[in-house]
């Protein structure tokens, strides 16, 4: 008998609704300039790979040496014999960076969330989630006993209707956003999510996963830029983007982390992050540490862009990071627009419905700290020129 093919259906399905698509293929390391698909070579406006660290010869040289001393993989789960000096020295690391007691790094951002959010919530809580929350975040809500309810994206007057009417209903409330969101670059206001939950006895739970490395002091992210210091219970971050390696954490007590080590089933049931990762992380936090110059860099950058695409016209909606959201609204002529772009060798991704609201179509650039202002006055020339003609 043959196989049952169960996914043709959905993929043709797919086909007939325009939202097929095929992966690019890189070429080379992810630069500012890279060659895809067969040498095209084209300006990148798409990565998360912030301050260039992604490729950044310290830390290609520090992945090797860890190779050579500690191997290629952690060959166990780190509650079992995965746990190296350097996965403990990537904790303490993440920990004095981000001014917390302790943290403990997962596998990935993903992991993070969908262990984590598990673990430290239990029946007879509530966990109050912002509508644009992350993906993972969401699957960790879902993963928990915890009752969920979602308030509208940074509202603080729905959120405080939730909680006048919920919050005597249960144990411990957590109130959970990401400290950037990704789709618009907007920073969630967290003065005020700090103050709601010290009102209403909550905890606080922020994902600065796109704020990490980007903004406060040195790339300390959200919570210092707001010099929140010590109000927040449990900031999440990822070493999979401005770090440019992998993995994920959560900072917070000493006690969170113990407990994480007995309860997050990504901790418990998945192997530990390869040493070269790891020594690569703890080496990025340290340049971070040593200098400004590298988000300095990336801001400027970002400044710079920002201002020329303002000056021609372009609506780049209510971003406060570098990441720019160039609206365009249809959902065709959004896709239409990101093809054209790519065809004159800009690569950057068309986000359109579900991903966000319908009719909000847009090309979402990610300016990082290794483009130069050639490259970027590049992209105004070209993203003029596909406006003009379409
Ligand atoms: C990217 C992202 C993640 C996932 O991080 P990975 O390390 O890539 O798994 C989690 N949360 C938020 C808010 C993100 O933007």
């Amino acid at each position: 008998m043959p196989k049952k093919n169960i996914f043709k259906e959905k993929v043709e399905n797919l086909k007939a609704e325009g939202i097929f698509r095929k992966l690019n293929i890189l070429e080379g390391p992810n630069e500012a300039i890279e060659t895809v698909n067969g040498g095209q070579y084209v300006i990148n406006l798409c990565s998360n790979n912030y301050l260039g660290f992604a490729n950044h010869p310290r830390l290609k040289k520090v992945a090797i040496e860890a190779i050579e001393k500690y191997g290629v993989g952690a060959g166990a789960v780190r509650t079992i014999n995965g746990n190296t000096i350097l996965h403990e020295e990537l904790d303490k690391k993440i920990a004095q960076f981000k001014h917390e007691e302790a943290a403990h790094h997962f596998q990935s951002g993903l992991t993070c969330n969908s262990g984590a959010i598990q673990a430290i919530s239990e029946e007879g809580d509530l966990i109050l989630s912002d509508e644009l929350n992350h993906a993972s975040i969401i699957d960790g809500s879902r993963l928990s006993k915890a009752d969920r309810k979602v308030y509208k994206t940074c509202n603080m007057q729905h959120l405080e209707e939730m909680l006048k009417m919920h919050r005597k209903n249960y144990k411990n409330v957590f109130i959970i956003s990401d400290g950037v969101f990704s789709m618009d670059g907007n920073i969630a206001p967290l003065p005020e999510i700090v103050a709601l939950a010290e009102q209403y006895e909550c905890l606080t739970y922020i994902d600065d996963a796109h704020g990490s490395g980007v903004l406060g002091k040195n790339g300390r992210g959200t919570v210092d830029h707001f010099g929140l210091h010590g109000k927040v219970d449990l900031i999440v971050g990822t070493l999979s983007k401005a770090i440019g390696s992998i993995g994920g954490y959560i900072a917070g007590s000493k006690n969170m982390y113990e407990w994480l080590n007995h309860r997050a089933r990504t901790v418990l049931f998945s192997t530990a992050l390869p040493p070269a990762s790891v020594a690569c992380s703890i080496e990025a936090i340290k340049m971070l540490q040593e200098s400004s110059e590298y988000t300095e860099k990336l801001w400027e950058n970002a400044r710079f862009f920002q201002n020329k695409l303002k000056e021609n016209g372009f609506d780049i909606g209510k971003t406060q990071t570098p990441i720019t959201p160039i609206q365009i609204g249809d959902e065709a002529k959004t896709m239409e627009f990101g093809k054209k772009l790519f065809q004159e060798g800009i690569y950057a991704s068309p986000i359109i419905f579900p991903t966000v609201q319908k009719g909000t179509g847009r090309i979402r650039c990610m300016v990082s700290a290794t483009h130069t202002k050639e490259q970027l006055e590049e992209v105004i020339r070209i993203l003029n020129k596909v406006r003009d003609n379409s």
